[in-house]
């Protein structure tokens, strides 16, 4: 049996994956709609995806994902032109301000999204909400296939086409394959992609936790040595008022060791422990949830391309949770991607050429880089307890307070507006 060919195949329906296709699928139906239908046959993506998709559960106003991700106002912005962030609205709890605050001084720097005359500085969403809605959109286009579930088993590469073996004896064929499978992606590792890693010697404790006093809608944030603490503020009803809004998702960073020591705690203890780290700034605490601990690994693809193939996502780089970028770095390479691959279209060229995925590579290495370095830089400083440093790092942070033109830029390069 002949392979089933499409023009893309994406492995990978995560947040990433699953926003490449949508997009992908609309270029796909802007283009046949322009040219003539009725010649020319629709270009096809198939989408893959190894877990089962369940169907999206209804999440009462005190349940949530204790996975969720800020989303920077440009991310927003492209899932808006995707049509899928009006229906996560209900259950997104967009932030005014960010507080950072050095745990071992006083130093603090407060972000506030007047100051730079927006609303909101970014908003918070569960992972399952998002992802339902991208997948209801996807379920909608039907120029994507969607194989669920489905693990690629192996790939063999073909002259310029790429087979896919499925599991069930199926093989899929196309000129490129976009491996969003992830950060422990199997694609990369098949075919061969050299990938730097450093690990942050940090584990991520997330967990939803109810506060006494409302988060008035800021995301917070501690710095001690042992790691981040970071508070992100959830909404339990789309009518929530400032004065009334008590649920926190937690991203709580620390060495392997303090990590374990905090999974072992009881409720009461833990939240005793985050009382302590957070100043009391929230009031007491309530445990809300499970918490789940993830090991953070820093990976880097030294390519993010081959001929035929693009790494997007967490499957070329992952980075800290500490400023809530890691998603938005992959939607930058989705649009990207994108971007370049209808330019490609317009010129009727090869979508898997090298030449086309290499402007892809250009254009996201140096920015997914930077954010690498920002983030290994604050960790690092952040880090050392010498009083020297400290003191430092207190002078830094309160200056840069004061600093209104440094502090915009800042803030309007952390919502990917710059
Ligand atoms: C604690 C924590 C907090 C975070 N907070 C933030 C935040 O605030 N803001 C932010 O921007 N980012 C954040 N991130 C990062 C963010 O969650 C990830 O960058 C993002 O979810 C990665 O999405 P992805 O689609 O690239 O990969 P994934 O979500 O890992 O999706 C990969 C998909 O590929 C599938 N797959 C794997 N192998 C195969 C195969 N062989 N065949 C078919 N399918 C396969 C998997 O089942 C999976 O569904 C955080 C991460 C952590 C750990």
């Amino acid at each position: 049996m002949s392979p089933h060919h499409y023009d893309i195949i994406v492995v990978g329906a995560g947040l990433v994956g699953a926003a490449f296709a949508l997009c992908m699928a609309r270029i796909f139906t802007d283009k046949h709609s322009a040219g003539n239908s009725e010649a020319s046959k629709p270009s096809k993506i198939a989408l893959l995806e190894a877990r089962t998709i369940a169907a999206p559960t209804n999440l009462s106003p005190d349940t949530f994902d204790s996975q969720v991700v800020a989303v920077t106002e440009a991310s927003r912005q492209w899932l808006d032109t995707l049509n899928v962030w009006q229906s996560c609205e209900p259950r997104v709890c967009p932030y005014k301000r960010m507080i950072v605050r050095d745990a071992e001084g006083t130093g603090c720097i407060e972000f506030d999204a007047a100051e730079v005359q927006r609303a909101n500085l970014g908003h918070i969403v569960e992972n399952s909400v998002l992802r339902a809605s991208l997948l209801s959109a996807v379920a909608e286009q039907d120029n994507i296939d969607l194989y669920n579930p489905m693990a690629v088993e192996s790939l063999r590469r073909d002259g310029e086409t790429i087979t896919v073996n499925l599991p069930d004896g199926q093989q899929l064929s196309s000129s490129l394959v976009v491996a969003a499978d992830g950060a422990n992606s199997p694609i990369r590792e098949q075919m061969g992609f050299e990938l730097r890693t450093w690990g942050y010697e940090h584990t991520a404790i997330t967990a939803t936790i109810k506060t006494e006093k409302s988060h008035g809608f800021t995301a917070q944030q501690w710095f001690t040595p042992s790691g981040p603490l970071a508070f992100l503020p959830l909404r339990s009803s789309a009518q929530e008022s400032p004065a009334d809004a008590h649920y926190v998702s937690i991203v709580w960073s620390q060495t392997p060791e303090r990590a374990k020591e905090l999974m072992a705690l009881d409720e009461v203890e833990f939240c005793r422990e985050l009382t302590i780290t957070s100043e009391g700034a929230l009031g007491t605490i309530e445990s809300a949830s499970e918490r789940v601990q993830f090991p953070l690994t820093q990976r880097h693809g030294v390519d993010y391309v081959q001929s035929g193939i693009a790494l997007i996502g967490d499957a070329a780089h992952t980075i800290h949770p500490l400023a809530g970028q890691g998603v938005n770095l992959g939607f930058g390479d989705a649009r990207v991607l994108a971007e370049e691959l209808a330019r490609t279209l317009e010129q009727s060229g090869e979508l898997g050429g090298l030449q086309v995925l290499k402007r892809y590579q250009r254009r996201r290495k140096p920015d997914n880089l930077a954010m690498m370095a920002t983030m290994e830089g604050f960790k690092r400083l952040f880090e050392r307890d010498e009083l020297p440093v400290r003191l430092l790092r207190n002078i830094g942070m309160s200056g840069l307070n004061r600093l209104a033109p440094l502090k915009n830029s800042l803030i309007r390069q952390a919502m990917g507006l710059d």
